[in-house]
C-alpha cells in the first residue's frame, strides 16, 4: 500500500511547477545605469565577532531587475505600495524580437510579433539585449519601444510589460514618452529581465512581487516565471 502512494523522486520532479530565474544577481561588482551609485553591503555584525550576521545593503531603487511605477515619471502617480498585489502576478506571453534588426520597436511590428490573448496579463520583450550585461555596450544602443508601439500598449489591459534591456526608452531621452504613455496607462515596466530563452514557446505564469517599501517608485523584483510540470508543457497554461 505505501508503495503506491509514495512518488519516486523522478515522479515528484515530473510533476513540480518549474521555476526560472529571470533576474540579475545584485552585487556591488554589477553594472549600473549611469550616475546610478554601485551597490555597496557593508558588515554590520559578523558571525565570528557578534555571534550572527548582519549587513547593511545600499543601492539604487532601480538597480539590476527592478519594476517601476507610475510615480517614478508622474507626479502623483501610484507608488508600488499603492499598487495592489494582485499587479504584480499573472499569466505572461513572450514576443520574440531578436531578429527586429532596428533599435526602434514599432507598433506595426509588436502586433505582428506579439499573440496576447484576452488572458494576458504580462508581455515580456525578449530582444537579447541581456546578453551585453556586464559590458560597456549594454547601456547605449538597446532596442526600445516608439511612442506608436507604446500607445497600442498602454491600450492593451496589461498588467505589466517587461523588457532584457536597461530601459524602455532611448538612454538620450529627457521627456521618457514610453515610461509616461504606459505607466499613465496603470501598466508596471520590469527592466533588465534575463534568460527570457528559456521561456520560448512555454505558457507561464510571471511573479514580480516587490518589497513593501513606503513611497516606492521603484523596487529591485525577482523576476520569477512559473511553468507548468514537465508532463503538462505540451499544453497551454
Ligand atoms: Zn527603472
Amino acid at each position: 500500500m505505501w508503495k503506491h502512494l509514495r512518488h519516486t523522486h523522478a515522479d515528484r520532479q515530473e510533476r513540480a511547477m518549474r521555476l526560472i530565474d529571470l533576474s540579475h544577481p545584485v552585487d556591488p561588482g554589477m553594472p549600473v545605469w549611469p550616475g546610478t551609485p554601485q551597490p555597496s553591503f557593508a558588515d554590520i555584525s559578523t558571525i565570528r565577532r557578534d555571534g550572527f550576521a548582519e549587513r547593511q545593503l545600499c543601492f539604487s531603487s532601480h538597480t539590476g531587475t527592478h519594476i517601476d511605477a507610475a510615480s517614478h515619471i508622474i507626479e502623483g502617480g501610484a507608488s508600488l505600495d499603492r499598487t495592489s498585489l494582485d499587479r504584480f502576478f499573472g499569466k505572461g506571453a513572450l514576443v520574440d524580437l531578436r531578429d527586429v534588426g532596428c533599435p526602434v520597436i514599432d507598433a506595426d511590428l509588436l502586433q505582428q510579433s506579439a499573440s496576447l490573448s484576452d488572458e494576458t496579463e504580462f508581455l515580456l520583450l525578449h530582444t537579447g539585449w541581456s546578453r551585453f550585461w556586464g559590458s560597456d555596450a549594454y547601456n547605449s544602443g538597446f532596442p526600445v519601444l516608439s511612442a506608436e508601439a507604446a500607445r497600442w500598449l498602454a491600450a492593451s489591459g496589461l498588467k505589466g510589460i517587461g523588457i532584457d534591456a536597461p530601459s524602455f526608452d532611448e538612454a538620450a531621452s529627457h521627456h521618457y514618452p514610453v515610461h509616461r504613455i504606459v505607466l499613465e496607462a496603470g501598466i508596471i515596466l520590469i527592466e533588465n529581465l534575463t534568460a527570457l530563452h528559456l521561456l520560448d514557446h512555454c505558457g507561464f505564469f510571471l511573479s514580480v512581487f516587490p518589497l513593501s517599501i513606503t513611497g516606492a517608485e521603484a523596487c529591485p523584483v525577482r523576476a520569477v516565471a512559473i511553468l507548468p510540470p514537465a508532463h503538462l508543457s505540451q499544453q497551454t497554461i
